[in-house]
């Protein structure tokens, strides 16, 4: 008889090892995929078996074994499996974290890829029930069956059922035993939607196109084999029109595709757009779904039925059956970038996947990273420009406004407040982009000068004037407003301007026009979002006022003039990638104007019209500032000219949190390969937050492998430090925000 097989099974536990299990006593042997539930400590985690082995650290004697086993055939195919071991060894985390990360939450939890449905429907003679006379007699059956009746036949689902009438079980047993009502199980099937293309038909494309397009396609489809494809393309360049043709051609051939989209980018627009073209309901995957709906999907790219994945950053994981090609659009956008638990990049593991597979990776941005630029310069990648944009659009016409000479107290200067009138009598329509929600981001007094601040973190208070609060950004504390300082009394003051003020000073100054803000304030209840953009695309607003949600991947067909109101916030920050976001936001908003037949004019606020910075951009655009960037960033040993990792604390003690990064340093010093330079430790640029203190240890290498070989050694040394209970630690390999 064939010994026992050890299982190597990962358990969402903050420890990178696996750990050894034996098979359920009764059996069967779960097959590498798979998941089983096992006894941890006192508590019982759903783990998934990474490897058999026949040997352990552990005695024979002393394993203990699964208590059962989740799935008869594997949940994980080996393509996923790998992805979740690079996941975890490149970003030196737990891999059974990892696996927590990447798995839809029933799956997680432990629930069959295709869990039992609970629901409660009334029968024929239930709806022909005299309601009235029973709600007489049993009120609570009446209510019960009343909302089964208006129901219809599929019934209610139980979990919905106990959030309106938590007691319905104990109505429901007279209910069903007099034959008035049944309760049904069923098992969750994924419906297969169908769609027909039904979209304008596709324009011709341009010259640009068809060579971006020759040189991934080369005329004979979409071929296999991992390449990398920057498509470097200005807002409006068609590089939408790109992805759906090389999509088309893959799903003729009978494989999937998978677009990763930045968190706002996955817009109905979009989605609209992929539908009416190629005639399919792609499968999607992004925050807004229910659990069950993200597992169908889930399920539909894992069995290979959904041609096309559309998801923003967590859907990199999602096992496909037969992939022929991975889409990222807008690949520079920092939400593909997690920052909390697992510190991911979607875009980065995208490309690793698809090299892995041996499937070609198309990058899209109007203002790529610069960190794929240097691929491109390196030969590692192909880049594929489209510098103008489609069909008969110009592209916007940029210039400063110095508001020095022209003050915008409100937000608002003179000649943008000439501009917005000319464009409304021409008929366009306008935003104005400040990226600082509220009223005013500071409260101070005009006698003692106090600001009011927040008291968890090192940060001030945002004013919103219109909830007659103070509210932290930062931890989400808020009070009450007052009007006199809080120290000495005398009238306080906002100084600055958020989106609400702003959006008061429109309204001032136009009254007879519209004014439509969208941040995350504004759009907080649910399908408000879906219906500003709708006016805001139809046109029926006429000033849109919003934060970076409102910047990128939406299309206006009037929009002609965008303000961009405080340009100078980014113009001094202390992060080395200070420039290039700056010009990537300025840029992609700029992108919103003029993007049909009237030519769109940007507008940009700032005390400084002398900077260089603003010089660069105005002439050559963002492939001037990227240049730039690009050249400094070698002088001065930043990436993508070298590599770094982040290894991040918090402590309700300062010095908890400064003792267990020294601690570290000294470790890694001991440890350190030359070559990797170990910068800190440091305060946090905003040392406390939400009353933790916060600091940081930087490790800097030239190239990947040292700093890789330091990590590998110190994580687990990390994990054995006695300080390390005190802190919450992290560590951020390729973080995009170190300070
Ligand atoms: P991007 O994704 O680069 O912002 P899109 O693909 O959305 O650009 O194209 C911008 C607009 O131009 C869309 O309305 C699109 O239908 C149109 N368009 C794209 N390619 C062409 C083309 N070759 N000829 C005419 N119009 C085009
Ligand atoms: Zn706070």
């Amino acid at each position: 008889m064939k010994p026992e097989p050890i299982l190597k099974v990962a358990v969402a536990v903050p420890l990178s090892r696996l750990f050894d299990y034996l098979p359920p006593a009764d059996g069967p042997v779960p097959a590498v995929g798979s998941r089983v539930r096992v006894g941890f400590g006192r508590r019982r985690l759903t783990g998934l078996v990474l490897a058999h082995a026949d040997e352990s650290d552990i005695g024979q004697t002393k394993l203990r074994r699964c208590d059962a086993v989740l799935d008869e055939t594997p949940l994980i195919d080996d393509e996923s499996l790998w992805l979740l071991r690079f996941t975890s060894e490149y970003y030196h985390h737990p891999v059974g974290e990892v696996v927590a990360t990447a798995l839809p939450a029933l799956l997680r939890q432990g629930q069959p890829l295709y869990p039992v449905l609970e629901c409660v429907a009334a029968t024929a003679a239930g709806r022909e029930t005299d309601l009235e006379s029973l709600a007489r007699r049993a009120p609570k059956q009446a209510e019960l069956l009343q909302a089964l009746v208006d129901a219809g036949d599929d019934g209610l689902d139980a979990a919905l059922l106990t959030e309106t009438l938590p007691h319905w079980r104990r109505a429901l047993a007279p209910l069903s035993a007099r034959g008035l009502a049944l309760r049904l199980e069923t098992r969750a099937e994924d419906r297969e939607p169908a769609a027909a293309p039904d979209g304008p038909p596709p324009p011709d494309l341009n010259d640009a196109q068809a060579a971006a397009i020759a040189r991934i396609a080369g005329g004979a489809g979409v071929p296999g084999g991992f390449a990398a494809y920057l498509l470097d393309g200005v807002t409006g360049s068609g590089k939408t029109e790109v992805y759906l043709r090389l999509i088309e051609d893959v799903i003729r051939d009978g494989r999937q595709v998978l677009v990763l989209v930045p968190e706002i980018g996955l817009t109905p627009q979009l989605v609209g757009r992929f539908r009416a073209r190629l005639g399919i309901e792609p499968a999607l995957l992004h925050s807004g779904l229910s659990d069950l709906e993200r597992l169908s999907a889930w399920r539909r790219a894992r069995s290979g039925s959904a041609a096309l994945v559309v998801g923003t950053r967590s859907a990199v994981f999602t096992p496909l059956a037969n992939p022929g090609l991975i889409v990222v659009d807008e690949e520079h956008d920092p939400s593909f970038k997690q920052q909390e638990g697992l510190h991911y990049s979607a875009r980065d593991l995208a490309i690793a996947r698809a090299n892995r597979r041996g499937i070609p990776v198309v990058l899209g941005s109007a203002t790529p990273s610069l960190e794929m630029l240097k691929h491109c310069r390196d030969d590692n990648y192909t880049h594929l420009v489209l510098p103008e944009r489609a069909g008969d659009a110009l592209p916007p016409v940029l210039s400063l406004v110095d508001t020095n000479r022209f003050p915008a107290d409100e937000g608002l200067s003179e000649p943008v407040r000439a501009a917005i009138a000319a464009h409304l009598a021409n008929g366009g329509q306008v935003l104005l982009f400040l990226n600082r929600r509220g009223f005013a981001p500071t409260l101070i007094c005009a006698a003692c000068g106090h600001v009011a601040g927040c008291r968890r973190c090192d940060a001030r208070m945002t004013v919103h004037a219109r909830a007659g609060e103070l509210r932290c950004h930062h931890c989400g504390a808020a009070r009450r407003l007052e009007t006199d300082c809080e120290e000495c009394k005398a009238p306080a003051r906002a100084l600055g301007a958020g989106t609400e003020r702003l959006e008061e000073a429109l309204a001032r100054a136009f009254p007879s026009r519209s004014v439509t803000r969208i941040d995350s304030d504004s759009i907080a209840r649910k399908g408000a979002m879906g219906d500003a953009l709708a006016a805001a695309a139809a046109g029926s607003a006429d000033i849109l006022v919003g934060t970076q949600m409102l910047s990128k991947g939406h299309h206006f067909p009037k929009l002609t003039l965008v303000g961009v109101v405080d340009a100078d916030q980014g113009l001094f920050g202390t992060d080395f990638r200070a420039d290039e976001r700056l010009a990537q936001s300025i840029v992609q908003v700029a992108g919103r104007a003029g993007r049909e037949q009237r030519r769109g004019e940007v507008l940009i606020q700032t005390a400084f019209p002398a900077h260089p910075f603003w010089r660069r951009l105005l002439t050559d655009g963002y492939a001037g500032v990227s240049r730039d960037a690009l050249a400094e960033r070698e002088a001065t040993h930043w990436p993508p000219h070298s590599r770094l990792a982040l290894l991040r604390a918090t402590a309700h003690r300062q010095s908890d949190a400064h003792g267990f990064l020294a601690a570290a340093r000294r470790q890694a010093v001991r440890l350190a390969p030359t070559g990797v330079e170990v910068l800190g430790p440091v305060d946090a640029a905003m040392a406390r937050k939400a009353g933790r203190y916060r600091a940081q240890l930087l490790f800097r290498s030239q190239g990947r492998q040292p700093l890789h070989a330091l990590l590998r050694q110190l994580r687990p040394w990390l994990e054995d430090l006695r300080q390390a209970r005190r802190v919450r630690w992290s560590v951020d390999v390729d973080p995009i925000d170190t300070i």
